[in-house]
């Protein structure tokens, strides 16, 4: 998919979508780490998870290998498991629906709204008496509309995670997503808006599921009892990676403050000529979503943008219902969420990430109207 350094028909590749940002704190800051010789349960991970609790204002964080790792956790401490079912979106990445299967549970896909996003309407008619839980994803960092998620799962009935890969700095009513339902999860994943290699982090008020999460990633093991007292994994984040981390989150202001900038430009410049862009006014800006206008081949389009250097992705394609996995075992066929299928189908998340300008973002604007030409 990446087009890195790629030659042929292709100049070399000048706007990439995304690129982790990093300064001589960060190098620093993993070489004295390194010396210490403390690389692993250290005061690192320690300090990252308060500083990320104190970002988010709130919960208990507790950092670990991926937001995979943090969803599958999520799941194992909510105690869901065989026989229960899972309501997901049907556009997300694949882990949001594999991190249900890790924990013994059945993922159950759900379509979107026109913006990306779940809502209580997609939900309540896949609610049966096996489903336990639902995971809202914030579609490219915009907030879910939590409070139509709520009326159709009832706090008492159904649990809440949120898969916040994409959404950090996004607020919902005064709150930082991740908050919002029992269990957030965040990944550090170098394409997100922070980068610690591999990594991610849960996120929860309630005490009891943190503990649990701290237990479940290390082997189950439990510091006060110490014993291995439950199933666990071995879900760690090393010292290394949470001194990236810190030092990270110290820019996410700025980077979520350029990542703004940079999407309020691009969608002026898009909107302006007459483009559809599935707006995100609020959130983490991760990516411009604009619609290939009807009549013209998205792949073309991409190719064109690609020869003009810049490097747009899509969110998701495949659906994931629609990937081989699923598709073959469960025998779903496209056809059945249809929003979901035309964002995948029809749009292109152009970049917006802290490694580019406003300039970048005329150019971007500029070479889009030219691909979309006849
Ligand atoms: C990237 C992403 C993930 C996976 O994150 P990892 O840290 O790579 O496990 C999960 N959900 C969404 C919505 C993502 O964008």
């Amino acid at each position: 998919m990446s087009g890195r350094g790629r030659s042929g028909p292709y100049k070399k590749i000048s706007t990439l979508f995304a690129r982790p940002v990093y300064g001589p704190y960060e190098g620093t800051a993993v070489l004295e780490t390194l010396n210490s010789g403390q690389l692993t349960k250290g005061p690192n991970v320690s300090q990252f998870e308060w500083d990320f609790a104190e970002f988010v204002g709130g919960g208990e964080a507790v950092a670990v290998s991926s937001c995979m790792a943090a969803l599958h956790l999520a799941w194992l401490g909510l105690g869901i498991g065989a026989g229960d079912r899972v309501i997901v979106p049907a556009l997300t990445h694949p882990a949001t629906a594999l991190a249900v299967e890790m924990a013994g549970a059945t993922p159950v896909f759900a379509d979107v709204g026109p913006d990306g996003n779940i809502r209580g309407e997609d939900i309540a008619p896949l609610i049966d008496e096996d489903t336990r839980a639902v995971c809202v994803v914030h579609y490219l960092g915009k907030p879910c509309d939590m409070a139509g998620v709520r009326a159709v799962t009832r706090p008492d009935k159904l649990k809440i995670v949120e898969d916040c890969a994409l959404a950090p700095g996004a607020f919902y009513d005064g709150q930082h997503v991740g908050l919002l339902g029992d269990v957030g999860c965040f990944s550090f994943y170098p394409a997100k808006h922070i980068a610690t290699g591999e990594g991610g982090m849960l996120l929860t008020k309630h005490l009891e599921l943190a503990k649990d999460a701290r237990r479940r990633r290390t082997f189950g093991y439990d510091d006060w009892l110490q014993d291995f007292v439950c199933l666990g994994t071995n879900y760690r984040m090393t010292e290394m990676q949470a001194a990236l981390g810190i030092k990270q989150l110290k820019r996410l202001p700025m980077f979520l403050k350029r990542r703004a900038e940079n999407y309020g430009m691009l969608r002026d410049i898009l909107a302006h000529k007459g483009f559809e862009v599935i707006d995100s006014a609020s959130g983490s800006h991760y990516a411009l979503t604009v619609l290939v206008p009807d009549g013209f081949n998205r792949d073309k389009t991409i190719k064109r943008m690609r020869i003009a250097g810049i490097e747009p992705s899509i969110y998701y394609r495949p659906i994931v219902p629609l990937t081989a996995y699923y598709s073959t075992r469960n025998g779903y066929e496209a056809g059945n969420w249809p929003n979901a299928e035309r964002i995948a189908n029809q749009s292109m998340c152009l970049p917006v990430g802290p490694h580019l300008d406003t300039g970048d973002m005329r150019n971007i604007g500029h070479a889009f109207t030219e691909a979309c030409r006849t």
